[in-house]
């Protein structure tokens, strides 16, 4: 459908002053002027389900961390060099989430922050250059970080000290073979890496491999390439920017997921709900060398306001035993799924932890860029209908789908409903505010 002249004239007016590299969503980009819970509003007041979002993992401008922010900017911004007692609470209390070895924080403002400076760590701990990732991988936006991101395409030059490894999914390997293809992936990467005389830095890999198309099972299938990589003499780096804060459900932490404790794990999207922070959480050794050896400042990382931020966040997702809730409507979305596949052949596999899905469309011996079409049509006309989530993975034929934790029972059929309606092409409708 044609673009109503308000949104057409934003578009022309964005182009010509932010850039060709500022991409908007969908074939009918959304407009929005205020968020709730779950909704989304466009300035005609229609109501958009939001399945896709996952900073405001709590819902979008949650109450009662809008209220710890405006409290806190009430009293005073501090930094990182006066003595302010809410940092050193939130990071205690931060770091009891993690197992008992991972006891150190040093914060930062975003995901690609976090994951330059665990590089940073990682290479100055064990005296190597090389950093091993999965090929899709996504780690953030500077210079180093781009650097270990191939999901940013031929555009961005990839390190020589980079080494990727392929998943089970896009080598087509079955699930019960998965642990031995990634640690024979990581093995062949050391052994390269070595050969040119490169030390290992880094296992560096997002815990539910987002980006590469939501690798999750079988859960475990990290640990021999973990340990390979130990062996060597490099740190493991778990990126925790989209699964952390409890998206899996059985978890707070993705890594828990695989059953291992990293070195090192970096935050960031959910973390304050909005407000942007992150953080490197790690184990004493690294951290503390780090510690002396470099001078680390950050004059916005660490402000009172954005810990009282996730100090709320923190406060809901314990009291309001966030996990098991994630648990109870990832399994309802899941079962709502797999009845839906045994109705609609397009969808050809669903994978999931908690509320993190992926789900591959088309059928498996249609070509590549059929099944890419079918996953951005399907996008699309989901936007049509007023619900929101995207694409990921090598072939952008999967669709992504992480509804904020505090969706209910309604939320996910209102899903499972518009999804199936878009598979059979019926006619689509308004979403009504629940
Ligand atoms: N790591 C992962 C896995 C991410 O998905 C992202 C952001 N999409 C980042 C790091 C970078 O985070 P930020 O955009 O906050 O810098």
């Amino acid at each position: 459908s044609v673009l109503p002249a308000r949104e057409a004239d934003l578009i022309a007016r964005r182009d010509a002053v932010l850039g060709a590299s500022y991409r908007l969503q969908y074939r009918k980009p959304v407009h929005f002027v205020r968020g709730e819970g779950m909704w989304l509003y466009d300035p005609d007041g229609r109501a958009y389900l939001d399945f896709y979002n996952n900073v405001p993992s709590l819902g979008h401008c949650n109450p009662e961390v809008n209220a710890a922010m405006a409290d806190q900017a009430g009293r005073i911004s501090a930094n990182t060099r006066y003595l302010e007692p809410r940092l050193v609470d939130y990071a205690e209390r931060l770091t009891a989430t993690f197992p008992a070895e991972i006891d150190r924080v040093v914060f930062t403002c975003t995901g690609s922050e976090s994951n330059d400076l665990a590089l940073r760590i990682a290479r100055l701990a064990s005296g190597g250059e090389g950093v091993i990732v999965s090929s899709y991988a996504y780690h953030g936006t500077s210079a180093a970080v781009a650097a270990v991101s191939p999901n940013l395409g031929e555009a961005v030059q990839i390190s020589p000290f980079v080494r990727m490894v392929t998943l089970p999914g896009p080598a087509g390997v079955p699930g019960a073979q998965a642990a031995a293809h990634f640690e024979a992936e990581v093995r062949a990467a050391i052994h390269d890496l070595k050969r040119r005389g490169i030390g290992v830095a880094a296992l560096l890999f997002d815990s539910i491999f987002s980006s590469d198309g939501v690798w999750t099972h079988p859960p475990g299938f990290v640990a021999g390439g973990v340990e390979a990589v130990r062996a060597a003499g490099g740190l493991i780096i778990c990126d925790e920017v989209q699964p952390g804060f409890g998206r899996t459900g059985a978890h707070m932490w993705g890594f828990q997921h695989h059953g291992i404790v990293p070195d090192l794990v970096t935050l960031g999207k959910p973390m304050g709900n909005g407000f942007p922070i992150g953080a490197v959480v790690g184990r004493k050794a690294p951290m503390e060398r780090f510690g002396v050896t470099a001078r680390y400042s950050n004059t916005f990382a660490g402000n009172t306001i954005g810990i009282a931020c996730a100090d709320a966040v923190l406060t809901i997702i314990e009291r309001d035993s966030i996990l098991g809730h994630v648990q109870t409507m990832g399994a309802r979305l899941r079962k709502g799924l797999e009845d839906l596949a045994s109705r609609q052949p397009a969808l050809r596999a669903i994978r999931n932890a908690g509320l993190f899905f992926g789900i591959d469309i088309g059928a498996p011996d249609s070509p590549p860029a059929a099944r890419r079409k079918l996953a951005l049509d399907l996008v699309n006309a989901l936007r049509e209908d007023a619900v929101l989530v995207s694409t990921t993975g090598a072939n952008e034929d999967t669709l992504k789908v992480r509804p904020p934790l505090i969706c209910e029972v309604g939320h996910v059929d209102l899903f499972l409903s518009s999804l199936d309606r878009a598979l059979g092409g019926t006619p689509l409708r308004i979403v009504a505010e629940l």
